[in-house]
């Protein structure tokens, strides 16, 4: 694979830590756990956003862009960064922001809104959950267009063929950064949400022949949907790449069991989770993707799906700013 192909602007110089986490494995007794720190990628505040950002920014300005117009939850990470990244461009920026629980927009929150705010972000349009975003957003896009501006639309999470190709390339820095290390890894837990982490980073490693399984921990949709979403989106992926090998269906693994009551809603095991490593090893997770994943890995391990002595690799992708906004979750 060579992803030199495809125009890229970075946001981070070098590779971010893999880190072991002694006192979490210690503490629970199984398979050592490291760590790939993706919450200090570049961009205002870090997190999976900034990789595929590299290859849809360089997209954006090749298509001449002056304005990205993007969408998400009302504490979106992926908004945040996209803005980062569109300031830094020099291009404005406007969201469609989807109320996936009803009532929640509230102008004035904290945690990410804050920084949309601080960031100058051009013009917030808000929509109820279920709508239809992608109208939404070309919409927003043709009023641009016949002022004359030149908008281009950022998907979802950025999960496109392009926005991929940064979880893509994450997969080849992590098997350049196991060899140096001489460091076996024997599975990869990630978060598999709008899924260009996940179906990027299971294509890397397959299209590497690395023989490192992806675990998902599915956060927002229901688990038939999610294995479409990552499979589907893995073709795209591996078309544009134009990969010799295949990727099957069973290839791609999704847990449904840590979603709880749906997309940003507590759980005692989010809780948990974020507790814990704040406490034991002074790492900050978020509570609507990390956290709800790392509570996933650690079950996961107690009901023996790991082997104790293998070594997991855990995807840490960001997210923390959003707790400034969820600490009624806390205490
Ligand atoms: C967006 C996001 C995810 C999910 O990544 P996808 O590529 O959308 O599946 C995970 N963690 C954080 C912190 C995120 O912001």
């Amino acid at each position: 694979m060579n992803l030199s192909r495809f125009p890229r602007i970075r946001y981070t110089e070098g590779y971010t830590p893999i880190e072991k986490l002694d006192k979490l494995t210690k503490h629970l007794g199984g398979p050592n756990i490291y760590i790939k720190r993706d919450d200090l990628l570049g961009l205002a505040g870090g997190g999976n956003k900034t990789r595929k950002l590299e290859f849809l920014m360089a997209d954006a300005k090749n298509s001449g862009a002056d304005t990205i117009v993007t969408c998400g939850a009302v504490q979106s990470n992926h908004c945040r960064l996209t803005l980062a990244a569109a300031v830094r461009e020099g291009m404005k920026c406007q969201f469609v922001l989807e109320q996936r629980v009803p009532g929640s927009y509230d102008e004035m929150a904290g945690g990410n809104n804050f920084l949309f705010k601080l960031m100058g972000i051009e013009a917030v349009h808000v929509v109820e959950g279920g709508s239809d975003i992608l109208g939404k957003m070309n919409e927003v896009a043709e009023k641009l267009k016949a002022e004359g501006r030149k908008p281009y639309i950022v998907p979802g999470g950025g999960s496109n063929e392009i926005g991929a190709l940064g979880y893509v390339s994450c997969a080849q820095e992590i098997l350049a950064q196991l060899h140096e290390k001489s460091l076996k890894i024997d599975h990869i837990v990630v978060t598999s949400g709008s899924a260009g982490t996940h179906a990027g980073m299971l294509t890397g490693m397959i299209g590497a022949n690395a023989g490192i399984p992806v675990t998902g921990i599915g956060i927002n949709a229901r688990l038939n949907i999610q294995l479409d979403r990552v499979y589907n989106l893995c073709q795209k992926v591996a078309d544009k790449l134009e990969l010799k090998n295949n990727i099957e269906r069973e290839d791609v693994v999704v847990f449904e069991d840590y979603i709880g009551e749906g997309y940003s809603r507590k759980t005692d095991g989010m809780v948990e989770a974020i507790k814990l490593l704040a406490s034991l090893e002074g790492i900050l997770l978020d509570p609507v993707y990390t956290g709800k994943t790392m509570y996933g890995m650690m079950d996961l391990i107690k009901k023996g799906y790991f082997k104790d002595c293998e070594n997991i690799l855990f995807l840490h992708t960001g997210g923390a700013p959003a707790l400034y906004h969820y600490t009624d979750y806390f205490f």
